[in-house]
């Protein structure tokens, strides 16, 4: 081949047909290019925030006026003999969306109760949030985190009405599907600030993850508390990390 053909055939005008195809695959890139940096792929990751105990000297009142904050709403688990009959905080709670589930009647440790007093803890507190808040009750926290390998407990569970229970000694692999076998993650004062990196991760691995919290107060009483600045920067991470908070009822709700 001689300089002069080569010449030709490199600087040979192009076809109309293959400046189409190169013009098609350039926008299909822009497009690409387009989509991925204005929509970066993600899935929504959900993140429940439970309080046990609930029902003593008002303290849904301070984790509550943070959380409205952050414009997040929780799980109050109750023990009905803590209950401050009186305080509006209860009813408040549910104005706002919070979803209220029983803490058992008295606090006792579910695992060693005879039948009957099973029903007492268990049925019998259902009955009293209900009828008391006007609410219907879907979730159970066992006190101590006991009794969710227990076939009787979990049969009272579910003959009770409930649909959801949560302990918090063991990291359980769970979705978001009915169970009474939900892990969680206890957030206190000595360790908050990896509990609420296990939840992040967990939210991250599963779709789903479940915080348990106690008392929000600055003297740290009670077990289990953490003060307004250590509740703050567990909520912070939860929304820079775009969890999305949820309650056990809204799993139950359609897309
Ligand atoms: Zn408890």
């Amino acid at each position: 081949m001689d300089y002069e053909s080569m010449f030709r055939k490199a600087f040979k005008p192009r076809s109309a047909f293959s400046l189409v195809v190169r013009v098609t695959i350039l926008i299909q890139i822009l497009f690409a290019c387009l989509f991925f940096f204005s929509s970066p792929p993600h899935t929504t990751r959900y993140v429940i925030l439970a309080f046990d105990d609930s029902g003593q000297d008002n303290q849904g009142d301070e984790s509550a006026r943070i959380m409205g904050e952050y414009g997040y709403k929780g799980v109050a688990f109750l023990v009905v003999e803590w209950a401050d009959k009186s305080s509006p905080v209860w009813s408040s709670l549910v104005e706002r969306g919070w979803e209220l589930g029983s803490h058992t009647w008295s606090h006792k440790n579910v695992s060693h109760l005879s039948t009957e007093m099973l029903y007492h803890e268990i049925l019998d507190s259902r009955n009293w949030i209900e009828q008391t808040f006007n609410v219907t009750v879907i979730s159970f926290a066992y006190p101590y985190s006991k009794g969710s390998d227990n076939q009787t407990v979990i049969r009272v569970l579910a003959e009770a009405g409930y649909l959801y229970a949560r302990e918090s000694m063991r990291r359980i692999e769970w979705e978001g599907a009915r169970s009474f076998q939900i892990g969680s993650c206890p957030i206190k004062h000595d360790d908050y600030e990896t509990q609420i990196a296990k939840v992040i991760d967990d939210s991250r691995k599963k779709g789903i993850a479940v915080a348990m919290f106690h008392r929000v107060n600055s003297d740290l009483e009670g077990w289990g508390s953490l003060t307004p600045q250590e509740f703050r920067y567990c909520l912070e991470q939860i929304r820079r990390n775009n969890l999305e908070v949820i309650t056990f009822k809204d799993l139950e709700k359609p897309d």
